[in-house]
C-alpha cells in the first residue's frame, strides 16, 4: 500500500490524533446557523480554525498543514451528523453525497457490459478502478474521494461486481 495517499485509515487516523479540529468545526459551523445563514464554505471555518490554532514551527513557518481532501470529509460527516443542515456545505465535492443523481456519482457509474447491472467505479488503495455494485454505496454514507475519485471501502458495504456478476468469468479474462 502507498505511503503517499490519504486513505480512509489515515483520515481516521488523523482525526482521531486531533479531534478538537472537528470540535471546533462543528462549533464554528453551529455559531453560523445561529447568526442565520442556511449555507456557507467549509474552506473558510477550516481558515478560522487555521488562523486560531496554528503554531509556528522554529522558522517562524505555520506548521498547521491539513491536507485539502480532508475538508470535504470533514463538511460530509458534519451533514451526516446533522442530517436537518443537509445542505450547509454545498462545495461541488460536498454536495455530491447528497444524491445518487448528482453529476459526481453518475460520472462514475456505467452498467455491466455482460449483465447490465449499474456500476460505480472505485479506486482501491493501490489506485486501481474497481466496479462496485452501484447499489451497494449508500450515497449518504461517509466516502472518501482522492483527487476525484470515490475510495473503495469494504467496511462501507461497498460490494465489487467481480463477485456478483454473474458472467464474472467472462470479464476477468
Ligand atoms: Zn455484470
Amino acid at each position: 500500500m502507498s505511503a503517499a495517499s490519504p486513505t480512509l485509515d489515515m483520515l481516521r487516523a488523523w482525526h482521531a490524533a486531533r479531534p478538537e479540529i472537528y470540535a471546533a468545526f462543528d462549533h464554528y459551523t453551529h455559531e453560523l446557523i445561529r447568526r442565520g445563514f442556511t449555507c456557507y464554505s467549509a474552506q473558510a471555518i477550516f481558515a478560522r480554525i487555521r488562523w486560531d490554532m496554528d503554531q509556528p514551527n522554529s522558522s517562524g513557518g505555520s506548521t498547521f498543514a491539513m491536507p485539502r481532501d480532508y475538508f470535504d470529509q470533514y463538511a460530509k460527516k458534519w451533514m451526516a451528523e446533522n442530517s436537518e443542515h443537509a445542505g450547509f456545505f454545498a462545495a461541488p465535492a460536498a454536495a455530491t453525497a447528497a444524491s445518487e443523481h448528482s453529476p459526481e456519482m453518475l460520472k462514475h457509474s456505467s452498467s455491466c457490459r455482460s449483465c447490465g447491472k449499474k456500476l460505480f467505479w472505485m479506486i482501491t488503495h493501490n489506485h486501481r478502478r474497481i466496479p462496485i455494485d452501484f447499489d451497494s454505496v449508500d450515497p449518504s454514507k461517509e466516502m472518501v474521494w482522492l483527487a476525484g475519485d470515490p475510495l473503495y471501502d469494504k467496511s462501507a458495504g461497498h460490494i465489487t461486481h467481480f463477485t456478483t456478476c454473474p458472467n464474472a468469468e467472462k470479464h476477468r479474462q
